[in-house]
């Protein structure tokens, strides 16, 4: 049975999850490698293809993990200790994934945007890729401090041109913003479970072109065992044909769910999907102007999955629309932080046959 519900989650992740996903989320305990399972799991890669608009031989991975380990995931299996790569850095996360690049023992070279709420110059990226040498470009798709939108086809396109591989943090933005890996010739595009996938926080999930997977083949200072690609490989192809296998034990609810929450998403359509976060994201962004509130991201570069705001003439709204039954968050941003809030509209709550989003945006225009 399910807890008494007292607020509505819109925050940008986690967010809130379907009847469908709770239920699957209480099922009876069950083997890892039996038929119930290994069916959701070997379902659930091959959907997430699907979802991401990737070709029939890219490699779907389902982890165990946050989508920080997704990003160390990137981090460690395109590239190794001396390569140089670089970071299209619109925000924290872009911070984050620049860090970690660097521990890895990678030269790493940030575009950073020329200020908060712009976006990192294509033409730097292009001038950058010159240096023929550069292994990798890495970018956040949305960066969910500052609710920049990346033009990641354009990213893709020019590292692809120049030989580089494309790796994209698409934890805000996966099954929300329109990301088609195949036709844009991308090659790591990976999210976490808590955001527009619309499951509980718990998993790390990627899909890798056939290029990212030869990248990693040819290294030869290897990832942490328990991040190595190469590991998981012969693991999620055993899955996807329904075999049984280990390397580590999956947890098995939330791949359940994941199965649900990915089949509501293509009954949909996932072109639909990424109307229904564009119509979602103008309604709250006719009602911020009515409101007289200001974006943090420039025109033209907000995205669908957040909205985040300058408080304005409402310092208070986090509290007030706590009161009205509706979390929002805070900013993270370190240099703004006190100055934005930030709103998440992706997921089951911006679907059909879903109120969470009407009751927070008439909440909104009743403050
Ligand atoms: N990248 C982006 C763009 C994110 O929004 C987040 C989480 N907010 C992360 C990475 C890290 O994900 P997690 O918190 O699941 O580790």
């Amino acid at each position: 049975m399910q807890n008494k519900k007292t607020s509505t989650l819109m925050i940008p992740g986690p967010v809130e999850v379907s009847p469908a996903v709770y239920e699957a989320l209480t099922a009876p305990i069950a083997s890892h490698v039996s038929p119930k399972i290994l069916e959701a799991h070997g379902a659930a890669l091959e959907k997430m293809r699907k979802v991401w608009l990737a070709s029939d031989d890219s490699q779907p991975f389902i982890i165990g993990g946050s989508g920080t380990i997704a990003m160390e995931m990137a981090a460690t299996n395109v590239v190794e200790p001396g390569d140089k790569v670089v970071v299209m850095n619109s925000g924290y996360f872009g911070d984050r994934m620049a860090l970690m690049l660097e521990r890895r023992g990678v030269e790493v070279h940030s575009i950073f945007a020329e200020e908060i709420g712009a976006h990192p110059s294509l033409d730097a990226l292009s001038e950058a890729l010159k240096n023929k040498d550069i292994k990798a470009v890495f970018g956040t798709h949305v960066d969910t401090s500052t609710g920049v939108r990346l033009d990641a086809e354009v990213v893709a396109k020019l590292a692809r041109e120049a030989g580089a591989r494309s790796v994209f943090d698409g934890v805000c933005a996966t099954a929300g913003e329109v990301f088609r890996m195949q036709e844009w010739g991308a090659d790591v595009y990976f999210t976490a479970s808590q955001k527009a996938i619309a499951l509980p926080p718990g998993l790390a999930l990627m899909v890798v072109s056939q290029d990212g997977i030869e990248a990693r083949k040819r290294m030869s200072s290897l990832p942490p065992l328990s991040l190595d690609w190469m590991e998981w490989l012969p693991v999620m192809k055993a899955y996807e044909e329904r075999r049984g296998s280990y390397f580590s034990t999956p947890p098995t609810h939330l791949i359940s769910a994941l199965d649900i929450s990915l089949g509501h998403i293509l009954n949909r359509g996932i072109e639909n999907v990424f109307d229904d976060h564009q119509k979602a994201a103008d309604l709250f962004r006719a009602t911020f102007e009515k409101m007289g509130l200001v974006l943090v991201p420039k025109k033209g570069l907000a995205a669908n999955t957040l909205s985040a705001v300058y408080y304005g003439a409402h310092p208070g709204i986090v509290q007030a629309l706590k009161d009205r039954g509706f979390i929002i968050a805070g900013g993270l941003h370190p240099e703004i932080k006190a100055q934005y809030f930030r709103i998440g509209h992706m997921g089951y709550s911006v679907g059909e046959g879903n109120d969470d989003m009407k009751g927070l945006l008439n909440a909104l225009e009743n403050l």
